[in-house]
C-alpha cells in the first residue's frame, strides 16, 4: 500500500484538515510555506498522467476542496498556489496523485 493510501487508512498519522468519502486533505509533513497542505483522492491514481475520463468528477471535487480548505486559513486571503507534480521530470516523489496548496507567503517569482 502506498504512503498516502496508509494515511487514508489512518495507518500513518497526519493532521487532517478535511475528509469526505472521496478525498482527504492533510498538512504536508515538510511544509515549504506557512500554509502547505495536500488534497488527495481516496482512490489510488498514480499521477495526473494516469487519469481517465471517469475521473473528471473527482478532479473537479479536488479543486473545490482545495478552495474550501484554503478559505479556512486567513494566511490564504491574498492568494495561494495549487501545484501538481506529475512524473519524474516534475519531481513527483509520492506516486498517488495529490495537489499541493501553499500560501501565507508572497511567491513573487513565477515559473509561468
Ligand atoms: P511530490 O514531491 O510527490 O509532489 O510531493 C510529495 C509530498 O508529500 C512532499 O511535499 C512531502 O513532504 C509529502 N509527504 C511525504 N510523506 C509524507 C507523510 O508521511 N505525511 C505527510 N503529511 N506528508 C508527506
Ligand atoms: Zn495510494
Amino acid at each position: 500500500m502506498c504512503i498516502f493510501c496508509k494515511i487514508i487508512e489512518k495507518e500513518i498519522p497526519s493532521t487532517i484538515l478535511y475528509e469526505d468519502d472521496k478525498v482527504i486533505a492533510f498538512k504536508d509533513v515538510n511544509p515549504v510555506a506557512p500554509v502547505h497542505f495536500l488534497v488527495v483522492p481516496k482512490q489510488h491514481i498514480a499521477s495526473l498522467a494516469e487519469v481517465e475520463d471517469a475521473d473528471e468528477g473527482i478532479l473537479g471535487h479536488i479543486l473545490n476542496v482545495c478552495s474550501k480548505v484554503a478559505k479556512t486559513f486567513p494566511e490564504c486571503e491574498n492568494g495561494y498556489r495549487v501545484i501538481n507534480n506529475c512524473g519524474e521530470n516534475a519531481g513527483q516523489t509520492v506516486h498517488h496523485i495529490h495537489f499541493h496548496v501553499i500560501g501565507g507567503v508572497n511567491m513573487g517569482e513565477k515559473l509561468i
